[in-house]
This record gives structure tokens, C-alpha cells and sequence, in this order.
């Protein structure tokens, strides 16, 4: 699948729902939430329908996300069942970390198991190592099992896992070297995310708006000129270097301040409610679980698809006053 602007889509992040066991302030800012109702979430099987129709026209790579994906029951089967599907070269699973090391039904760890089920890269969130601000980031005082599920995440041998840290002034500015030092001394791939307005508006402020310049900045005056790897790629929007004297390379992903973010953009969003998204930081977004409920032929979803990929827009709206409409947990990062 290919959009007007030459965006190649071959890439499907799959939100399995809404509910999280943390409340990050730039996601889920507030304790009360609403969540969807059951009814209106799609089923594991209407999800691995749509993930089949999306193979079939060139989808290559599945991310699981949500929400946290992992406190969804029979999130591993299905994950196992997602790996088999013909045409799914690679899956990945973001999380928060919280649920890896605990025992799952087989009795291994969750790492572990959804490692079996044939999962080879995690994305998981830390942003700090320091437990007070963890808890105050993300209202849980779940540090010291994040902690945990990373080292269940080593032993499980994924191929690979990736570190993501969202930059917040104020709060962990003064975090950068100690994560990069956890990182390499773990042999993990770290990225730091910029905050874009998602879930709210106060999420995203002057105030609390840290830039990956300034981070950048900040980790070059410690440990010397990063060195730029253009030739060093995952399959998001990261751009990589590495740190002067050590095998180690970082990422940053900067979606409000490098212009060429969405160049090579070849994403498109599934939310946990059976929407069709081409673009996180555009409110276009297309009912496909209407369509999928009454009957759809695997033509039609496929013509759907293919309608929302003609839709896909240039780049996000994030820097024109974007007002953030859905949280983000519903739409899945
Ligand atoms: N619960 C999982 C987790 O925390 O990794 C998966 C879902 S979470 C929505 C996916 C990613 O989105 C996380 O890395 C999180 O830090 C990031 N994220 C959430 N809100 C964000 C925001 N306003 N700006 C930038 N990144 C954000
Ligand atoms: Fe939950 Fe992840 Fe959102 Fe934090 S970023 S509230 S862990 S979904």
C-alpha cells in the first residue's frame, strides 16, 4: 500500500485496549477514567481478521500496544496466534513493564511466554530511575517491578528490546546519563520521545516541553559529540547516534521538532474500538468494526484499507495548535 505522498505502509500498530494499571500524566491524565465497554472493543478474533486483511496487502510488522497491552487476558494467545499469521514477518509488544516478570498461566514469566508465543521485540517505558519521580510521572509506585520485568525481558532473550523515555522538563531532565548508563550497561536500545498533545492539552506546555536539541545538549556537554548513524535503522521514526568511546547508540524521536518526521512514515493505527487511523497526531480516523460487525467480505475490509491509506495525510497537525480529541490510551501509542 502506497499514500500520494509515497508513504509505504507496511507497518500496523494494534491498540488490544484502553485500560492501563498506571495513569502517566501525559497519557491518561486523570485517576477517574471511563472505559470503553466491552462491547464496543474488538474481539481478539475480529482483531486477528483485520491484522490478516492488512498481511494481505503488504503488512509486514504488528506492534501491540494499548492501553497496557499486557493486562489484557489471553493477550499471550493471541499474540501467538498474530505471529502465525502468513505474510507477519515481525512482532513487537509496548508495555509499561509492570506485568513481565510475573508468573503467567504456564507458570514462566510473561516475558517468557510471550517470547514462546514467537514475540521478538518489547518497547518498554521508563523514563526515570528515580522511584519518587517514576511514581509521581506515572501515579504508580511500580519502579521497582519495572525494573524486574526488564531483567525477565533479558533472560527471556528477546532480539530485541528497546528502552523509551518521553523527555518532560522539570521532571527528568537530570535522568538522562543514568538511563543511558542503564541501557549500555544492559546492551538495550533507548530512545528519548518527545511529548507531543495527546489525551489533553494541558498534557504538552511551554513549561514542561524538554526538546530533543536540549536533550541532546545536555548528554553531549557530559559525554562528548554523538556521533550521527544515518544508516542505523528500526522501524519508527528514531534518528540514532552513538556515544563517543562506547558501542552504545541512542535514539530520539522528535515529532514536533524534526520537520522530517513523517517522511518516512509507514504506519497506520488500529485503536482497541475497531478504528482505522492513518496518522496519531491527525483526528481522521475510520470505523472499521461497523463494517467488520455487519458482515464484510475480506474484499471490502481490503477496499477499506486501502481508503484510509489514500487518506493518509502529508504529516501530523501537531505543530498547527493541534487539539488533542481522544486519549491516548484509547488510540494506542
Ligand atoms: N502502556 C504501554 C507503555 O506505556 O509503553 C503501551 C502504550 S503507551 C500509550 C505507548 C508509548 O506512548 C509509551 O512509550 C508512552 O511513553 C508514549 N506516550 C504516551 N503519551 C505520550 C505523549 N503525550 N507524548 C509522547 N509519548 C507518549
Ligand atoms: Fe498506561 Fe502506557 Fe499510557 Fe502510561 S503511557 S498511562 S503505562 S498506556
Amino acid at each position: 500500500m502506497q499514500d500520494h505522498f509515497g508513504h509505504r505502509i507496511s507497518y500496523l500498530r494494534v491498540s488490544v485496549t484502553d485500560r492501563c494499571n498506571e495513569r502517566c500524566s501525559y497519557c491518561m491524565p486523570d485517576e477517574l477514567q471511563e472505559w470503553l465497554p466491552r462491547a464496543d472493543v474488538l474481539t481478539f478474533p475480529e482483531t486477528l481478521r483485520l491484522i490478516r486483511v492488512g498481511a494481505q496487502l503488504g503488512i509486514d510488522k504488528i506492534r501491540v500496544t494499548g492501553g497496557e497491552p499486557l493486562t489484557r487476558k489471553g493477550v499471550t494467545e493471541f499474540l501467538g496466534e498474530v505471529t502465525a499469521v502468513n505474510g507477519i514477518k515481525r512482532v513487537g509488544v509496548s508495555t509499561n513493564g509492570t506485568l513481565l516478570a510475573r508468573a503467567g498461566s504456564s507458570g514462566s514469566t510473561i516475558a517468557e511466554e510471550i517470547r514462546a508465543a514467537g514475540v521478538d521485540s518489547l518497547n518498554i517505558s521508563l523514563d526515570t530511575l528515580d522511584r519518587a519521580v517514576y511514581q509521581g510521572v506515572t501515579s504508580r509506585d511500580f519502579l521497582p517491578r519495572v525494573l524486574e520485568g526488564i531483567e525477565a525481558a533479558i533472560e527471556a532473550r528477546f532480539p530485541q528490546i528497546k528502552l523509551n523515555a518521553v523527555l518532560m522538563r522539570g521532571r527528568n531532565e537530570d535522568a538522562l546519563l543514568a538511563l543511558i548508563d542503564f541501557a549500555g550497561e544492559r546492551e538495550l536500545l533507548l530512545r528519548f520521545i518527545e511529548l507531543m498533545p495527546v489525551s489533553a492539552t494541558e498534557v504538552l506546555n511551554e513549561s514542561n516541553f524538554f526538546p530533543i536539541s536540549a536533550a541532546r545538549r545536555v548528554i553531549e556537554a557530559q559525554l562528548g559529540s554523538l556521533i550521527p548513524q544515518p544508516d542505523f535503522k528500526t522501524s519508527g521514526p528514531a534518528t540514532y547516534f552513538q556515544i563517543p568511546g562506547r558501542g552504545q547508540r541512542i535514539g530520539f524521536i522528535g515529532a514536533l521538532t524534526n520537520l522530517h518526521f513523517c517522511d518516512t512514515c509507514n504506519k497506520l493505527r488500529l485503536t482497541c474500538d475497531g478504528k482505522l487511523r492513518p496518522c496519531l497526531g491527525s483526528h481522521l480516523e475510520f470505523d472499521i468494526l461497523k463494517p467488520l460487525r455487519a458482515g464484510a467480505s475480506d474484499d471490502e475490509l481490503r477496499n477499506f484499507f486501502l481508503d484510509v491509506v489514500e487518506r493518509k495525510p502529508e504529516r501530523h497537525e501537531f505543530r498547527e495548535n493541534y487539539q488533542p480529541q481522544r486519549r491516548m490510551v484509547a488510540i494506542g501509542g
